[in-house]
């Protein structure tokens, strides 16, 4: 494959988009066997075909702030590949939402959409609205002149919003309320809605379980266990709470999480009602965990990360791109077993080469995390069927899913020397469904 070409092509058409630049890269290397094997796939220009989004909406938001000053943001939705099934993907709120990182998410999506085995395409929305210190009443004014524009760009059958940073039951409240205003139908359209009007149990919880369900299965795979292992978490968030939830269920011991502040170290371990402190914390909208080590007595370290602690499982469960090289030889000269993605893309690229080269245990975002956008696609089929599965249901189907995905990843990324290689894995496993379908549906 003309790997080298196809990037250098990339990058002069959309200079600075670095992470989705990133994002593409990695994929294309991982793949770049398998492609070779399919000389038709050059033929259908695929992999050109494949890193341009379908289309992208870019749309400015006015609103009025409490003041009533006037204010602007930019809304955007990047509708990537519906080879599969219909756009699905989260909507970010963070100030650091842009072209290039909505882009890269997109192309994630895809991939990671189609490893969860489910009909679903990849998109990604998002502004670069800032939650933080916003009154309730401009979070709803914001997420309604949001939708004010989008909403004719998605539905039940073309496209799928959902939460990602920033976006919790709360603003898919708001925004699905002020859709079914404009659309006038009552079909779903968003997942992570409130289980009183059509949402699915188990989704706040699901992207952090399967990543649990995932780490575990890569545990198995070296003889050991998830119990007794202490464990570092990243932010704070509805992922990093689901994780630390069912981490501790099954014995681990999580004893950081970190916001934009810094980090909290707990030795004793967070847990019980420590965890559902995690949900006031981000309920305060100050975005910050300091709060924690001044309730519960434990240090602070004030802007670090939390991979200087020694822990046997590290879990980036906040943004892309929080643990880089450096931080990952910490993480290896401590003695790490396991670091898994319960975020997207929360490695750089040169941290997941050194985890790769030193044997450590690595598995990228678009497996590990797959479970939150599985358990969507779970909730479209509820909302299809016009009933609500019990807990039992949704999360043993998760958990079938995300062992699923392990498996995949195992049987596209065994090494010669018996090293699992998830990133090849999962990237391999996920191209190679997008790929069939784009091929089957032809030049379009
Ligand atoms: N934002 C989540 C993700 O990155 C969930 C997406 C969804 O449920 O559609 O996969």
């Amino acid at each position: 494959m003309k790997t080298e070409l196809i990037l250098q092509a990339l990058e002069a058409k959309h200079p600075g988009e670095h992470e989705y630049l990133q994002a593409v890269k990695e994929v294309l290397l991982s793949i770049e066997e398998v492609y070779n094997e399919h000389p038709e796939f050059e033929k259908a220009a695929l992999i050109e075909r494949l890193v341009e989004p379908d289309r992208i909406f870019t749309f400015k938001v006015p609103w009025v702030d409490d003041r009533g000053n006037v204010q602007i943001n930019l809304g955007y939705r990047v509708q990537f590949n519906n080879a599969i099934g219909p756009y699905k993907g989260g909507i970010r709120f963070h100030a650091s939402v842009n072209l290039s990182s909505l882009k890269f998410l997109g192309f994630e999506q895809t991939f990671k959409n189609a490893l969860t085995t489910l009909p679903m395409g990849g998109g990604k929305g998002g502004s670069d609205f800032n939650i933080r210190g916003k009154s309730n009443a401009e979070v709803m004014r914001f997420c309604q002149a949001f939708i004010l524009e989008l909403w004719r760009h998605i539905g039940p059958d073309t496209d799928v919003p959902a939460g990602d940073i920033g976006v919790g039951g709360r603003e898919i409240g708001y925004m699905y309320g002020m859709y079914k205003k404009l659309a006038r139908e009552n079909t779903g359209t968003f997942t992570g809605k409130g289980l009183e009007y059509g949402g699915s149990l188990i989704r706040p919880e699901a992207t952090g379980f399967g990543g649990i369900y995932f780490v575990v299965n890569m545990l198995k795979t070296k003889g050991l266990d998830i119990k007794g292992k202490t464990i570092s978490i990243s932010g704070f968030g509805n992922v990093a709470w689901g994780a630390a939830l069912k981490a501790t269920e099954l014995g681990g011991k999580v004893v950081t999480i970190s916001g934009p502040d810094g980090y909290v170290y707990d030795p004793q371990g967070i847990s019980g009602e420590k965890i559902d402190y995690m949900l006031e914390l981000r309920a305060s909208g100050e975005d910050i965990v300091r709060p924690y080590a001044e309730k519960y007595g434990v240090e602070f370290f004030e802007g670090k990360r939390p991979w200087q602690q020694k822990v046997d499982i590290a879990l980036p469960c906040a943004i892309q791109n929080e643990l880089d090289e450096h931080d990952a030889q910490t993480l290896i000269d401590n003695g790490v077993t396991c670091v898994a993605e319960i975020s997207n893309m929360g490695c750089t690229a040169e941290a997941v080469d050194l985890m790769v080269e030193k044997g450590i245990l690595f598995a990228p975002g678009k497996a590990v995390n797959a479970g939150g956008v599985a358990t969507s696609g779970l909730e479209m089929t509820q909302n299809a069927m016009h009933l609500q599965w019990s807990a039992e249901e949704v999360d043993a189907k998760l958990h079938q899913i995300m062992n699923n995905i392990h498996e995949q990843c195992v049987r596209y990324g065994t090494q010669a020397n018996g090293y699992i290689n998830y990133v090849k894995g999962a990237n391999i496993a996920g191209f190679m469904k997008v790929a069939h379908a784009m091929m089957a549906q032809g030049i379009v």
